[in-house]
């Protein structure tokens, strides 16, 4: 396999190296430690890396984005997640979901929302699909009308209204845009009764509720979204009444599996500041009169993190190139499973290098640790990793 990159991907990796560095990285740690959670984001940073096409990287240039393919995706990511991972997923998470919309919304759709997310520099895209009572079950579908989600959505004309809660929903507070799964028929398991609306900001009846407070990735926004008697077009359905889940399904356009390539692949920027921030400490702290780097315990962790770091890497790189050569493996689900380990560990091993350093190297090592507990939440969730399992052996 050749891992050389042309001159596209390493310009975009240049341009999200340089944006790391000199824009997001000055402001991480500040951001990180605003006590508010409704107040850690920057709308300067998400401004500033929109001008620059990290908001609308994925949308095809047919429809005013950029197209970069997954390589260049996994590329970007990392290189952003490396000066702070909440930052990189706040655009990736657009990336998750513009996609959605030019794959899966019909002409009218696209006119209506695609331009609009192009040409607005704060128009940022979220997806609810989490309500405070169904987390998982809604990911892996039980057949049982009882288990799931419960925002109901009753047609009215030409319109539906809509009632209910969705919690932990990323961008909440920010987002312009929300995807959202409502049951349409609750006789019924919601693999045949749950149909996908897109729901703008202003929909009357709809609102932003409290905004969950985390230990990691605290610049990135978690909301309720609550449904009052929501007024939706019918105009705004996704796809058939009843067909959300089905629709995701014939989605082969690689949206599923980005989800797994995004967090695979941010992680990897996570380890790289991890392993940096070691080998700097290892080379200028003095421990017992002779610097860390001589002390055989920290060589061994190094080792360790650099190893870990390096198969990761491998790992996510041959998941977005065989992505990008239409391969059908399940090395992106694998990798997203793996990256969740690596991770946890090799940030846990930067801050036993720690210790007792200096304060500001001892509070990031401590940021690192804190943003990588969010794997063990999201599709990294140890039950949800069953899907994986499950795809492989089948
Ligand atoms: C940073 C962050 C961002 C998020 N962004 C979004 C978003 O944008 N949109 C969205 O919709 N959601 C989002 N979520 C929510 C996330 O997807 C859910 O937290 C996750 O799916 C788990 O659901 P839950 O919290 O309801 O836990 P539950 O499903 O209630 O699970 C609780 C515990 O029970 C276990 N469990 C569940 N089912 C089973 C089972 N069948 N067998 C054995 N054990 C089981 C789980 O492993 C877990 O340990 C986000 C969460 C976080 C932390």
């Amino acid at each position: 396999m050749d891992f050389s990159l042309n001159e596209t991907q390493l310009a975009w990796q240049m341009k999200a190296r340089k944006f790391a560095a000199e824009e997001i990285a000055p402001i991480s740690l500040a951001r990180d430690a605003i006590l508010d959670p409704k107040h850690t984001w920057d709308w300067d940073i998400i401004k500033k890396g929109s001008k620059l096409g990290f908001r609308t990287a994925v949308v095809s240039p047919a429809f005013g984005g950029h197209g970069i393919d997954f390589v260049t995706q996994a590329l970007v990511m990392a290189e952003l997640a490396k000066a702070d991972s909440a930052i990189s997923k706040a655009f990736s998470q657009c990336w998750k979901w513009s996609h959605l919309i030019s794959t899966v919304c019909n002409e009218d759709q696209k006119k209506r929302f695609l331009k609009a997310f192009i040409e607005d520099d704060t128009f940022v895209l979220g997806k609810g699909i989490t309500e405070p009572t169904a987390g998982s079950d809604n990911r892996i579908p039980i057949d049982d009308p009882k288990a799931g989600v419960r925002l109901r959505a009753e047609r009215q004309g030409d319109h539906w209204i809509l009632n209910g809660e969705k919690a932990f929903i990323a961008n909440g507070g920010v987002g312009k845009l929300f995807f959202l799964d409502a049951r349409t028929d609750s006789s019924v398991p919601i693999r045949d009764g749950v149909t996908l609306f897109l729901i703008p900001a202003d929909t009357p009846g709809f609102r932003f509720g409290k905004q969950f407070n985390k230990a990691g990735w605290r610049f990135y926004m978690n909301a309720e979204l609550i449904f009052e008697n929501a007024r939706v077009p019918h105009a705004n359905v996704i796809g058939e009444v009843n067909g959300a889940y089905r629709k995701s399904k014939g989605d082969t356009s690689g949206g599923d599996l980005f989800g797994d390539l995004e967090l695979a692949a941010n992680a990897v920027g996570v380890c790289d500041c991890a392993v940096e921030q070691s080998l700097a400490l290892a080379r200028t702290k003095e421990q017992g009169g002779k610097l860390l780097k001589e002390q055989q315990s920290v060589q061994l962790r190094i080792n360790r993190m650099m190893a870990l770091t390096e198969a990761l890497r491998a790992l996510v790189m041959r998941a977005a190139w065989e992505h990008d050569q239409k391969v059908h493996a399940p090395t992106a689900a694998l990798a997203m499973n793996y990256s969740t380990d690596v991770l946890q560990e090799v940030t846990e091993l930067n801050l036993s290098n720690h210790d007792d350093a200096s304060p500001e190297m001892a509070v990031h090592a401590d940021k690192l640790v804190r943003d990588s507990s969010v794997w063990s939440h999201l599709a990294g969730d140890s039950v949800q990793r069953m899907r994986t399992v499950r795809r492989i052996i089948k």
